[in-house]
């Protein structure tokens, strides 16, 4: 019996004995460390009375099943010493004498609250990231749609402005002799301008929307081909020379005069002029924005360098997310138009050719953002 006793004392579930009348006879370690009660704390106590039991069915029930089946299962609710509630798996066993009459029941309890709470947590979890995917998804899908029905009355307007710019040219020079009306003319086409430049601002937020969406469909189409990424670069960067003349541009090249790798020309435009006009948008009007090319093992880097505010560690990882923008990071030159999708984009274009992207930056000490393709082969 003292045999059994100890081998009892060191189960981890709670084991109870108690009479009839339910008043405890035995309470092991594990019911201590439970429930909190030492065992001549809880030694002829009721029960029910000492747990405060919450059954999932009346008393008279357990009592009854008990009684016909000589054992009962279920999950029972205890209230411990320190006022918590624990919940159970409780068995009970009838334990009969010789003459067949009830001496004691035997009760092994289990806590299982933590296991519930953790199964609760992690039912929790998975509805919460199902319904996170799914509202990605249709805002994915809304992007799409939205983009579309934005692009198409955008492409009239873009074709009716430029049909009134050229009207107001021929016009402006039928009218060069009359002074007022020169002056006239030549204000409307100055609106016409602006209006222009707007629409393509427009047009390139929109385009990124679509893309966002495209690729988060999985239907973003690629289409490589071997392309020379020096003359890519110094076409870029003589576009933007063109846009922003005011601005220093310094392009260093320390690679072969054809570099070709295997990459959709387009689309690695996009992202070397996405580095390059954040750079320019990121930092005062006066500061160099330097550009290079050079190879580093079989690939080649192509990195853009500012002298704008820099990014902390955590800033240089997040601004590759959808829509994040730093929030202390201001517009200094150009629009302060933006989604915070250009890097993201840009990321998944390059890495879906194979190559990578990466930015070195400190506060304070400006940006380099860079990328990297990987040498067409042969
Ligand atoms: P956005 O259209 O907002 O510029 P991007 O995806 O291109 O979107 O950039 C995400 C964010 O990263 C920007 O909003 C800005 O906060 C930060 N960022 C991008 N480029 C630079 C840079 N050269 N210097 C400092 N911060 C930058």
């Amino acid at each position: 019996n003292q045999r059994l006793a100890n081998l009892i004392e060191l189960s981890r579930d709670a084991v109870i004995i108690r009479d009839p009348a339910h008043h405890i006879l035995f309470w092991n370690q594990g019911a201590e460390r439970l429930y909190g009660w030492t065992e001549q704390e809880a030694s002829g106590k009721e029960i029910h009375a000492l747990l405060s039991t919450r059954f999932p069915v009346s008393l008279e029930e357990v009592s009854t099943l008990l009684k016909e089946n000589g054992q009962w299962e279920g999950i029972l609710l205890h209230t411990c010493q320190d006022g918590e509630m624990v919940k159970v798996e409780s068995q009970q066993v009838l334990v009969r004498n010789e003459a067949g009459e009830v001496s004691d029941i035997l009760e092994i309890n289990r806590d299982v609250t933590e296991r519930e709470r953790l199964a609760r947590e992690r039912a929790e979890a998975k509805a919460n990231e199902l319904i996170l995917r799914e509202a990605n998804r249709l805002m994915d899908e809304f992007i799409g749609i939205a983009g579309h029905e934005l692009r198409t009355p955008l492409t009239t307007i873009k074709v009716s402005v430029q049909l009134a710019q050229r009207q107001l040219s021929r016009m402006l020079k039928q009218y060069a002799s009359q002074d007022a009306m020169h002056v006239t003319l030549s204000s409307l086409r100055d609106h016409l301008v602006r209006t222009e430049k707007q629409i393509s601002m427009q047009n390139r937020l929109i385009s990124d929307l679509l893309d966002v969406s495209r690729i988060h469909a999985g239907r973003m189409e690629l289409h490589p081909d071997l392309c020379d990424l020096v003359s890519l670069v110094q076409e870029v960067v003589g576009d933007q020379h063109y846009l922003t003349p005011e601005r220093t541009l310094d392009l260093v090249i320390t690679t072969p005069e054809q570099t070709l790798v295997m990459a959709d020309a387009d689309r690695v435009r996009q992202v070397v002029s996405n580095y390059i006009s954040n750079a320019l948008k990121y930092s005062e009007a006066t500061e160099p924005v330097k550009i290079r090319v050079r190879l580093i093992d079989s690939c080649v880097q192509v990195s853009v360098q500012d002298h704008g505010p820099g990014l902390s560690l955590e800033q240089q990882q997040r601004v590759w997310e959808r829509f994040y923008r730093v929030p202390s990071v201001e517009v200094k030159a150009g629009s302060g138009i933006g989604l915070g999708l250009g890097l993201h984009i840009s990321r998944m274009i390059i890495e879906w050719q194979q190559g990578q992207v990466g930015v070195c930056s400190e506060p304070g000490a400006g940006s380099t953002f860079w990328f990297t393709l990987p040498l067409a082969e042969g």
